[in-house]
Parts: structure tokens; C-alpha cells; sequence
């Protein structure tokens, strides 16, 4: 199937431009095709977005938000659609997958309960006969990237709220998740949004991305992906003046105490660390143990491991889906072996699955290497893929500190009973994100998301912090005292 872009509300039928190959992750089945789109539809594109955007911003906002409902109606009639479209375009379990829709639908839902909200500050003025408020103001046109591991819950992350306070978008999918791109675009069309309001052009990074970046009429950049990437991209929006939104990479730990219930421990790193075969950027990559358990969660998680099955996502038996690209296979190959050169021992796993039924698509060995370091290369690097390193520490304190040393500050976990341990975790841990007794997974859509340090740069997705991306404050003061009343000076 031959994937097309979508822009001021047109599929592009004409269309001249270069294509790439989709893949099934699972089974090396080609899937379609991509447009490598170039300068030219990004420029188009943000014609097109910047010509609606007037209007939509005068929408008022509860209106807005009616097209929001009727996107979650949608994404609901069609979920078991998108789920398994979603497995079969980048590989994860189906169950997850449905769980990836659900995100969007309630992220639909949240946001367009914000057209009824979307509060400001009323505040009393220091001036008699004087009223004071601030209200959020769209910006305009914005720019969304995001990566291909979670292809449809980012997108909604960034387009909903974008959407909901009034700006229009241009989206660049990852090239390895087009499908889900297409869906969402079909949707918009189906529930009749205004034309040009929501954009999508596929293409490289490189090329579509830096485009947008430096396009002067795109004023946000609501950016997802790895921190190398992210980098550039705040770099290049820098020299542009861009309000930059960074969500990247994560290291991500559980650390067990003595006190912690092993079983549920156990069940929370398995699904942290193997769910969406480990690349999920909250996904757990390194276990930090007080040495009085280690043994015992050790056996119990390698016990545990060995059970998984792996296979194709769409077997409702498999746990562990294929990773997304040979690329993928190679880079989590390549820190196996640097884990071995570094003195850690492999406990299990540690192999690409290259024998039948694994040989057309790219599987990795849920993987587990102990007598790890905290300052080894595995310790600190991002794998994305199904590998943890088990860390073993003497207290809190020391669990604490392995935790933060790394340059990522994504999600944290901790399995304690005692209420002081975990209060004084949650207090120390330096990461955006902290569970307690669970794992490094399963935000909930209603509360910021993102990291600190090297994964992002001060913004959220999620929650009402998101909304802070896509607007502006404006400070509105209304003098009807019928004179010259000036602040600071007349009060
Ligand atoms: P990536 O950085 O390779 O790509 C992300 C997006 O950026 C893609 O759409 C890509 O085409 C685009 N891109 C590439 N080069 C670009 C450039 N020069 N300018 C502008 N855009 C460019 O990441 P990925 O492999 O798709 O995703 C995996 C990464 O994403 C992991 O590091 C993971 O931790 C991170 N991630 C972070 C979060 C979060 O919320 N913190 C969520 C999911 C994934």
C-alpha cells in the first residue's frame, strides 16, 4: 500500500516523490511504501497550516474540542484495527498495542474536556476600578516529530493539546511507523476537520525535520526521540529563536530494598524491562538490588525470564515481539558484547534469533547481565532493546546514588514496604517519573510525562503541563477607573 502525505485536508495523488519500503518487524513482510518527501510539501504543508490557523484560532475553543470527542469515538470504533495495524508495523504485542490506542482515546478525551477549561489567572488588581487576568493564547503553527515506538500515543500526546488551544500542525512521523500516521489521518478527515488545520508529511529526519525546524512560520518544535537527535534539534531551533519541546532517551532503574516483595518485584522488572522487547524509553534497563536480596530476586527473576515466549506480536501467546530493524538488532548486539568485554556476567540471553521462525524478522534474547557496575558502558548507555543489568548496593543511599548517576532522568522505580524508605526516595530520586512498588512503565495521560537531565529540557507531555507547550500567557488588564492609573506608582 503506498502511503501518501496529507495536506490542507488533500491526500497527495500526484505524488513524484522517492518512496521507501515499510517492513513487518516480525516477518520481513513488505507492508508499503513511504514518500520521501522533500523542502517543498514541508513548505506547503505549513502554507496550508498557517492559512487555517487564523480561523481556528478564532473556533472557540468548546468547538474545538467537539472534534476532539469525535476523534476518541472514532479511535475507539476503530481499535482493534489500529492495535493490530500497530503490531504489524513496528512489532509490539498486540495486548500492548491496545493499550497504545486506549492512550490515544484517552488522551482525546482529556484534551477536549479542556476546550471546556483551559483556565487562566484571575487576580485582584493593585489599582481601584482595575480587573487583571491571564488567558492562554495559541502560538500558531507548530511542528511535531515524533519516534516510531510509540506511533500513535506520542502523536496524540502533541496534536490534542496543540489542537485544543487553538494551533494548527505539521506532523513528521518516524519512516519506520507511516501506518499509524495514515490512520490518524484518515480519522481527521472523517470527523471533518477544517482543512489544514492537521498536516502530515513523510520523509527523512534529516531533510522533512530540519525543514521544519527552520521554517519561520513554524513556532514550536514538540520534539520525541533519542537524545542525540533532540539535540540537534534544539540546537538548529536555537539559532532560530524555536520554543523547543524535548522529550529523549531514558537509563531507567528499579531498585529493590531488602524489605521489598520479591514476587511483585519480579513480575514489575519483567514487564518493564521485556514489554515492546525493552524499547520503550521508560523501559527498565537496570535493576539496583540491596545486597541481602540479590541472590534470591536473581534466581527468581531468571527463573521468570526463561518462561517468556517470544514471537510475533500478534500471537496473543507472545510477551516479547521483535525489535524494529536490523539496525536495532545489531546496536542491542553490540552492547551484549560490550557488556562481556567489561567483566559482567551474562546470566541468560544475549543471542539474535536467527534460526526459524525467528530468521525473517529481528529477535532479540530477553537478556540479563549481573555483576554489573554502575560506571560500565551498560549501565549508562540507552540499548533500547530487551537487556538489564543487575546492579548490586549496600543501602538506600547508595541505590540513590547509582540511580542518578546516569545522564538520563527519565523514570525510577523502588519496591520497598517501609513508608520512610520510599518517601525518602521519591524525595531524591532525580528522575520526572517515580513508581513505587511497580515498574518504570505505565504512565497515566492526566499527569506530566517527561524526564530530566539528558531526556528532556524542561517541557511535558501529558497532563495540563502540556498545554504550557503549545500556548502562550497573555496578561490582560482592564482599567475602567476612566483615568490614568499607573502601576507601581498611583496605588
Ligand atoms: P530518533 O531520534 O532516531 O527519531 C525521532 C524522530 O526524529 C523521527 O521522526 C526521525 O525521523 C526524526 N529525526 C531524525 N533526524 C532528525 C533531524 N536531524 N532533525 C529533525 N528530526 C529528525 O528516535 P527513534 O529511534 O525514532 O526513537 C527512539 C528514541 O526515542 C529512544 O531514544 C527513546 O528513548 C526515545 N523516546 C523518548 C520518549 C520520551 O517521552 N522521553 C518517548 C518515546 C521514545
Amino acid at each position: 500500500m503506498e502511503i501518501k502525505n496529507f495536506i490542507g485536508g488533500r491526500w497527495a495523488d500526484k505524488q513524484k516523490l522517492q518512496t521507501m519500503p515499510v517492513m513487518n518487524p516480525a516477518n520481513g513482510e513488505q507492508l508499503g511504501t513511504v514518500p520521501l518527501s522533500t523542502k517543498v510539501e514541508v513548505d506547503e504543508a505549513v502554507q496550508q497550516a498557517k492559512n487555517a490557523q487564523k480561523e481556528w484560532a478564532l473556533t472557540p475553543a468548546p468547538k474545538r474540542a467537539d472534534y476532539l470527542y469525535e476523534i476518541a469515538f472514532k479511535l475507539k470504533e476503530k481499535k482493534e484495527h489500529l492495535a493490530q495495524t500497530l503490531t504489524r508495523e513496528m512489532g509490539k504485542v498486540i495486548e500492548e498495542a491496545r493499550g497504545e490506542v486506549q492512550e490515544g482515546i484517552d488522551m482525546a478525551l482529556y484534551m477536549a474536556a479542556e476546550g471546556r477549561r483551559l483556565f487562566g489567572e484571575t487576580v485582584p488588581s493593585e489599582l481601584a476600578n482595575k480587573f487583571a487576568m491571564s488567558v492562554r493564547a495559541p502560538i500558531g503553527v507548530v511542528g511535531l516529530i515524533t519516534p516510531w515506538n510509540f506511533p500513535i500515543a506520542i502523536a496524540t500526546w502533541k496534536a490534542f493539546p496543540a489542537l485544543v488551544a487553538g494551533n494548527t500542525f505539521i506532523w513528521k512521523p518516524s519512516n519506520e511507523t507511516p501506518f499509524m500516521a495514515y490512520e490518524m489521518a484518515k480519522i481527521f478527515e472523517e470527523v471533518g476537520l477544517p482543512k489544514g488545520v492537521a498536516n502530515i508529511v513523510f520523509g527523512t529526519g534529516p531533510t522533512i525535520g530540519t525543514a521544519m525546524v527552520e521554517h519561520p512560520d513554524i513556532r514550536v518544535i514538540s520534539f520525541t526521540g533519542s537524545t542525540s537527535t533532540g539535540s540537534k534539534v534544539a540546537e538548529l531551533g536555537g539559532r532560530h529563536l524555536k520554543k523547543i519541546s524535548l522529550e529523549m532517551g531514558g537509563k531507567n532503574a528499579v531498585i529493590v530494598m531488602e524489605d521489598a516483595d520479591i514476587e511483585l518485584a519480579v513480575e514489575g522488572i519483567l514487564w518493564s524491562a521485556f514489554g515492546t522487547a525493552g524499547q520503550r524509553c521508560t523501559a527498565c534497563s537496570r535493576v539496583i538490588v540491596h545486597k541481602d536480596v540479590k541472590e534470591v530476586l536473581q534466581q527468581k527473576l531468571l527463573a521468570a525470564t526463561t518462561t517468556l515466549t517470544i514471537g510475533d506480536g500478534l500471537d496473543p501467546a507472545t510477551k516479547v515481539g521483535p525489535v524494529i530493524n536490523r539496525a536495532a538488532l545489531e546496536k542491542i548486539n553490540h552492547y551484549v558484547q560490550l557488556g562481556r568485554q567489561e567483566g559482567a556476567t551474562l546470566l541468560t540471553g544475549g543471542r539474535i534469533l536467527s534460526e526459524a521462525p525467528f530468521d525473517k524478522g529481528f529477535y532479540f534474547e530477553p537478556t540479563i547481565f549481573t555483576d554489573v557496575h554502575a560506571e560500565m558502558i551498560i549501565a549508562q548507555e540507552e540499548i533500547f532493546g530487551p537487556v538489564i543489568s543487575i546492579i548490586e548496593v549496600a543501602d538506600l543511599d547508595e541505590a540513590i546514588e547509582v540511580n542518578n548517576s546516569v545522564k538520563f532522568g527519565l523514570s525510577s522505580s523502588i519496591f520497598s514496604q517501609d513508608v520512610n524508605t520510599i518517601f525518602k526516595a521519591q524525595a531524591r530520586l532525580d528522575t520526572g517519573i517515580v513508581y513505587v512498588n511497580a515498574g518504570t512503565t505505565g504512565a497515566e495521560i492526566h499527569l506530566p510525562f517527561g524526564g530530566t537531565k539528558g531526556t528532556g529540557n524542561g517541557h511535558r507531555d501529558s497532563g495540563q503541563a502540556a498545554l504550557d507547550v503549545y500556548t502562550e500567557w497573555k496578561s490582560i488588564y482592564v482599567d475602567y477607573s476612566g483615568k490614568l492609573q499607573r502601576a507601581q506608582i498611583d496605588t
